[in-house]
């Protein structure tokens, strides 16, 4: 039988002499990645079925080496997005600074625990820190907040939070069944999930309709709020929308506060809802909030960019009333997953996340004596989040992050002209405040053979085919699709394609980029036309709701 045993070489050594020993480990790693050192956007990977696949899994009787486990290890990175492609174009996903993957590194090699302060150091008061200094982006000086993984834990935070808050007996008791939560049609799909985690229910989210720019509706607001107090409803939570990924959906945060405080007030109600700004989007634009006309003009010059980016902050301005927000930095903050942050106004979210026996107090603020394993949803948690948030917000800083939002409007603009030079295809969201492009695309070729073909059968069938192409590891754009795509929300919902200009040094290729996708277009409707290609009727996943 053969040996294995772990020996020292392993290990970081006590006297950290051997730190070199995990770059030439993680560069071996690499290596065995396939296809890297070209600009495909995506790891080469065939199908593969769950079933098939788990019946050949089992614990290995003995270990191997260090070479053969990471060319094993090399296969979970088939079909994953390399964000540092160009052509990585499918969502708002960035290529981290490697400053922050350093800092992750270091986190986990020293295996710090932000449970409590016993454990991790310094971590929690860090994690403080970064959320006092986002906190103060919009005005608030006291605030706390927490580390977390993505932005739906921000939204659970905030519910759980809002749930505490109008029902204190809730932490021990369980929750009062006459809750409700309202929140804007445009928001993200998570938020029923969130809800039905927290024992809310799905059904007890109730989505508000919107305006053409996809802000909610004040009078739809005011009709459901009156119909769910006459139901004999309680408004535990409004969760406004702070910047989506596609349409930027972003609510007028003043107009929407002030409507909710004008009702409570005319209906004498005894609590007021709690507030919460998903803006794990839109907290880049905090960056710009406080400049003078002045300011706005130089950091921002071109004007179209400068209108959008402008508006989207005014929108959101309104935050400071709000009881929190969150904040996801692997989205638009250049960190890695998962770095994401609940900001809580005040420190008062310490106690209504917890189960409802301890009481924060003055000592907790003490060295040695924080235990963020009362009010977070994990015990053991990492810290990577922790140290890649300081390094790129000190790395950059708040110029830095202005300069980085103007040039991915920048990155959007080049592309935009590039797709409008194609034939049959048009950009058909100019109006959203965020840097997305949605375009269509005519297959015209197709259709004048096929002219019964669906429009939106031949779409579904191109983009299967552009992600084929691009998981046997070409180098064509990555690009997406939005079954249901609305410009305004009264529109008819259509078919469109989704670009993420992502990659800010990809600003010389656009035009490479794009004649790419001419030609992907191009040599999809011939295979068509010869038959090669079948279109047929294909169901894409929707977003659970
Ligand atoms: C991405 C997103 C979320 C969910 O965040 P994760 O980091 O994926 O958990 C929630 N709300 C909005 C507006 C988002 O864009």
């Amino acid at each position: 039988m053969k040996k294995n045993t772990i020996v020292e070489k392993e290990f970081l050594h006590p006297q950290e002499d051997n730190l070199e020993t995990l770059l030439n480990k993680t560069a071996l790693l690499q290596k065995q990645l396939k296809a890297n050192n070209h600009l495909n956007p995506k790891f080469p990977s065939d199908t593969f079925l769950y079933k098939k696949e788990l019946e050949k899994s089992y614990m290995p009787e003995t270990g191997i080496n260090t070479e053969e486990v990471f060319t094993s290890l090399s296969e979970m990175f088939e079909g994953s997005i390399r964000p540092q492609s160009p052509y990585s174009l499918f969502n708002m996903v960035p290529s981290p600074l490697l400053d922050t993957v350093a800092a992750t590194t270091m986190t986990q090699l020293y295996n710090s625990n932000s449970l409590m302060d016993a454990f991790g150091g310094k971590t929690i008061l860090f994690e403080q820190r970064i959320t006092r200094a986002i906190g103060r982006l919009v005005g608030w000086d006291q605030s706390y907040g927490i580390s977390c993984n993505g932005g739906k834990l921000t939204l659970l935070y905030a519910i759980k939070s809002a749930i505490s808050k109008i029902a204190p007996e809730s932490r021990r008791e369980g929750i009062p069944k006459d809750l409700v939560v309202l929140t804007n049609e445009g928001a993200h799909y998570c938020v029923e999930h969130v809800c039905s985690i927290l024992g809310l229910g799905a059904n007890q989210c109730i989505r508000i309709g919107t305006k053409e720019d996809w802000r909610m509706d004040i009078d739809k607001l005011k009709q459901v709020i009156y119909e769910q107090l006459a139901k004999g409803k309680r408004i535990a939570a409004i969760v406004c929308c702070g910047g989506t990924t596609i349409n930027f959906a972003c609510d007028d945060t003043n107009e929407v506060y002030q409507c909710v405080e004008q009702v409570f007030k005319e209906t004498n109600q005894t609590y007021f809802p709690y507030f919460h700004l998903d803006s794990v989007i839109g907290w880049l634009w905090f960056n710009f909030m406080g400049l003078s006309e002045k300011e706005w003009e130089q950091r921002v010059e071109n004007p179209e960019i400068r209108f959008k980016i402008k508006r989207a902050a005014q929108k959101m301005e309104g935050v400071s009333r709000f009881d929190s927000f969150g904040v996801d930095m692997h989205k638009n903050g250049l960190c890695p997953y998962s770095t994401s942050f609940f900001i809580s106004k005040t420190d008062e979210c310490f106690n209504r996340l917890n189960e409802g026996t301890y009481t924060y107090g003055e000592n907790d603020y003490e060295f040695g004596n924080f235990r963020a394993y009362r009010y977070t949803v994990e015990n053991s948690r990492p810290a990577t989040g922790i140290a890649a948030a300081w390094v790129a917000m000190n790395r950059l800083g708040k110029t830095g992050y202005q300069e980085y939002l103007v040039r991915l409007h920048t990155l959007s603009l080049l592309f935009k002209k590039e797709i409008e030079n194609l034939s049959g295809v048009s950009v058909i969201n100019t109006a959203s405040l965020g840097w997305e492009i949605v375009f269509t695309i005519s297959f015209n070729r197709i259709r004048l053979h096929y002219s019964d073909f669906d429009p939106s059968e031949i779409a579904k069938t191109f983009i299967q085919y552009c992600w084929n192409e691009t998981n046997k590891g070409r180098e064509i754009p990555l690009i997406s699709i939005v079954p249901e795509f609305k410009v305004n929300p009264e529109d008819r919902m259509k078919i469109a394609f989704l670009l993420y200009p992502m990659y800010l040094f990809s600003e010389d290729k656009t035009g490479e980029i794009i004649s790419k996708l001419a030609s992907c277009i191009y040599e999809f409707e011939m295979k068509v036309i010869s038959g090669e290609i079948v279109i047929e009727n294909r169901l894409l996943e929707k977003p659970i709701r």
